[in-house]
C-alpha cells in the first residue's frame, strides 16, 4: 500500500480539499497509472452533494472522478496490455466479476459484482474505491484502457464517461446516414453526442436552453439548434425524430422531445435528474414510440470509441483547471458555464 494525494469531500455540504488516500500496490495484473487529467462529470457533483440518495446513498470521505487519463508508471507481473510510459486511462468501471454472462458479454456495466471507480466497495484494501481527482490509480489492466496517441490527452479524459455514455446508445439504435437525430442539453455529455452522431452521418438537430450555445452548436457539428423554451420552434420538428438523446442533468419535460419522435422512434435518457421525470401515456402510445435509458458501456465498446476518436481525431472541447479551482467548477457546472467540460491537470495536485 501506498499513500496517493488527492482532493475528497467531507459531506453532502462540504468543499472538495486536500486529502492522503491508501492505494494498493500493483500485482500481478494491475497496472498503476500517473494521472495526468481528470474531466468533470456532472455525476461527480450528484454524487458528492449526495443529490442521488434515494437510488444510491454517498460514502463519505468522497474522491470522485471517473474520466481518468495519464501514464503507466508500474505494471504488475502478469500484465500484457501495456508497458511503463504506455498511456493509459480509466472510466467508470474499476473491477467486476469476470465471470458473470454479462461480463462475458462485455457488458462489465452491468454486472451484478461491479466495482465503480468511486464509491464502490474496495475488494483489496477494504472500504470505499476512491475516483480520479488523485495523483494516480492501481486498476486491473482489464479494467485500463488504450488511447490513440493522436489524441490531446486533456480533450481525451471525458471519453472514458462522456465519450462512451453517449456513443453506446448511439450504436444500439444505429445512429448513421438517413437518421434524424435530436441531443437535448448541450453540456458534457451533449457536446459529444453532437460530435458522434455527425461523425456517423446523421442528421443533428440540438436542444437547448442556452440560446448563446447557437453558434458552439452548429461548430461542433449540429445541422440546426432549437432554443427549447421556444414552443413553436419546438412545433416544427413535432413527429420526425427516429432518435433523441436527452442528457439533460435537472428537471425538464420530458414529453416535449417524445411528441418529437417519428414513428417507432427512441428516445434514451442519459440525464439522470434526481426527481422523477413525469410520462405522458399517450406521447408514447401515439406513435408506438419507446423511451429507454442507458447507462455508461462495457470496456470492449469503451475501447472501439477511443479508437473511433482516434480516427475521427475526436476529443471534448476542455476547460483545463487546476484542481484548486474545482470548488468554483462545480458552480459553473451548475450554471452551464463551461464549453463544454472541464478537464483537471492533476499535476497541479503537487502545488
Ligand atoms: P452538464 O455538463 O452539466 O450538462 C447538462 C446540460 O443539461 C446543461 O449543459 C444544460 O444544457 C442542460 N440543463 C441543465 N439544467 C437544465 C434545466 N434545468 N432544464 C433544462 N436543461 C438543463 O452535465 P453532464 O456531465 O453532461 O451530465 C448530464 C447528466 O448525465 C447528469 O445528470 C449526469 O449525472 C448524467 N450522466 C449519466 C451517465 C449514464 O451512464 N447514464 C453517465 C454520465 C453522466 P443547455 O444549456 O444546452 O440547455
Ligand atoms: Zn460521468
Amino acid at each position: 500500500m501506498y499513500k496517493a494525494r488527492a482532493y475528497s469531500a467531507a459531506g453532502a455540504t462540504s468543499p472538495l480539499a486536500p486529502a492522503s488516500i491508501p492505494r494498493r500496490d500493483p500485482a500481478d495484473r494491475d497496472v498503476r497509472i500517473e494521472i495526468l487529467f481528470c474531466g468533470i462529470c456532472h455525476s461527480d457533483l450528484h454524487a458528492v452533494r449526495n443529490e442521488w440518495s434515494e437510488f444510491m446513498s454517498t460514502a463519505y470521505p468522497i474522491v470522485p472522478g471517473h474520466e481518468i487519463a495519464g501514464l503507466v508508471t508500474k505494471i504488475g507481473s502478469a500484465v500484457k496490455k501495456f508497458k511503463v510510459g504506455d498511456l493509459a486511462a480509466v472510466g467508470c468501471l474499476v473491477d467486476s466479476d469476470r465471470t458473470c454472462p454479462r461480463c462475458k458479454a462485455g457488458l462489465e456495466n452491468f454486472c451484478p459484482n461491479l466495482r465503480l471507480t468511486f464509491g464502490s466497495r474496495d475488494d483489496h484494501l477494504g472500504g470505499v474505491t476512491y475516483g480520479g481527482y488523485s495523483d494516480s490509480i492501481v486498476v486491473d489492466e482489464h479494467f485500463a484502457l488504450r488511447v490513440p496517441s493522436n489524441l490531446d490527452l486533456a480533450g481525451a479524459a471525458p471519453l472514458l464517461c462522456a465519450g462512451i455514455t453517449t456513443y453506446s446508445p448511439m450504436r444500439r439504435y444505429a445512429v448513421g446516414k438517413g437518421k434524424k437525430v435530436g441531443v437535448v442539453g448541450l453540456g458534457g455529455l451533449g457536446h459529444m453526442a453532437v460530435k458522434f452522431a455527425d461523425a456517423l452521418g446523421a442528421q443533428v438537430v440540438v436542444f437547448t436552453t442556452s440560446p448563446h450555445k447557437k453558434e458552439d452548436a452548429l461548430r461542433l457539428g449540429a445541422d440546426e439548434v432549437v432554443v427549447s423554451r421556444d414552443a413553436n420552434e419546438m412545433q416544427k420538428h413535432a413527429g420526425t425524430f427516429d432518435f433523441i438523446l436527452d442528457a439533460v442533468s435537472a428537471d425538464h419535460d420530458v414529453n416535449a422531445y417524445l411528441n418529437l419522435l417519428a414513428l417507432d422512434g427512441n428516445l434514451t435518457l442519459v440525464g439522470a435528474p434526481p426527481k422523477p421525470l413525469g410520462v405522458t401515456a399517450f406521447a408514447l402510445i401515439f406513435g408506438n414510440r419507446s423511451l429507454s435509458g442507458s447507462n455508461i458501456g462495457g470496456i470492449p465498446q469503451t475501447q472501439e470509441m477511443l479508437d473511433f476518436c482516434g480516427a475521427h481525431n475526436i476529443t471534448a472541447d476542455v476547460e483545463v483547471i487546476p484542481i484548486q479551482k474545482v470548488n468554483e467548477a462545480y458552480e459553473r457546472l451548475l450554471r452551464s458555464d463551461v464549453k463544454y467540460r472541464f478537464s483537471i491537470d492533476m499535476t497541479s495536485l503537487r502545488e
